[in-house]
């Protein structure tokens, strides 16, 4: 089965945000807070029309822990762009125009009431082209310092993972050389009514699936329409209601 680089880039979102879910790199996104339940690729209308349309790609719903004057619990939204990074260290598939489609979507995420909203670029990078300190590493720098500097005028929050491949390993070996670096900290919103109401249905649905060996991952099935449940160590999600099998691949 084909690694993420080779994935068609349509799908290849969807499948690195799965792949994310089997490995300890899902947590880095929850920061030092507690996860409670995660969604993937719910859409905004799920529960009924709102005025709202498209998906929201992953939403992470955090506890706090116990330390005064922090907010006790909110909701993470994330919009997340992947791209290919070459050999030359030419990032490939986000060009600005694909960037600016996902600061659009963020502010989306804002009309509809979400109260942190994050822009994720995930890099794959091209298998064995990569070592830390090389040069190329300079010029993948500077594309994501032009980014930080168009995030940092917005309410949004920007952050960036390298994921690759070794020839025998899964593909989160970058993930671990090189460790999140804070881009952009994103502010924390008003919850908006829209929000409020989706996301209370979403942890209702969490809630009856409960945490075992971990929180829950809700997600929207395209065959049946319904949400059902998947666990973080699950290579291949099937849909409780309709038998249906995301393709995540090895
Ligand atoms: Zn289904």
């Amino acid at each position: 089965m084909p690694k993420l680089f080779e994935v068609y880039p349509q799908q290849r979102e969807e499948v690195a945000i799965w792949k994310m879910m089997r490995h300890p790199v899902f947590i880095d996104f929850a920061g030092n807070y507690m996860l409670r339940w995660v969604a993937i690729n719910i859409p905004m209308n799920a529960f009924g029309r709102n005025g709202f349309e498209g998906d929201i790609d992953l939403i992470y719903s955090l506890a706090a822990p116990p330390i005064p004057n922090t907010h006790p619990s909110y909701i993470r939204a994330f919009e997340i762009k992947t791209a290919t990074v070459d050999g030359n260290g030419t990032i490939k598939s986000l060009d600005s125009t694909k960037f600016e489609h996902g600061l659009r979507q963020c502010e989306k995420l804002q009309a509809f009431g979400a109260e942190m909203i994050f822009l994720i670029d995930i890099l794959i990078l091209e298998q064995g082209k990569f070592i830390i300190n090389d040069p190329v590493w300079e010029k993948v720098d500077k594309t994501l310092a032009d980014r930080t500097k168009l995030v940092e005028p917005t309410s949004f929050g920007y952050n960036v993972k390298f994921l690759q491949y070794l020839e025998e390993g899964d593909e989160f070996q970058a993930g671990m050389m090189y460790p999140p670096r804070d881009y952009v900290l994103g502010k924390h919103l008003p919850i908006g009514e829209p929000f409020k109401l989706f996301t209370d249905k979403l942890a209702e649905h969490a809630g009856k699936a409960g945490f075992k060996n971990g929180p829950p991952i809700l997600f929207f099935c395209k065959e049946c329409g319904k949400i059902p449940v998947s666990r973080t160590n699950v290579r291949n999600p099937v849909c409780e209601y309709c038998g249906y099998t995301i393709p995540v691949h090895d």
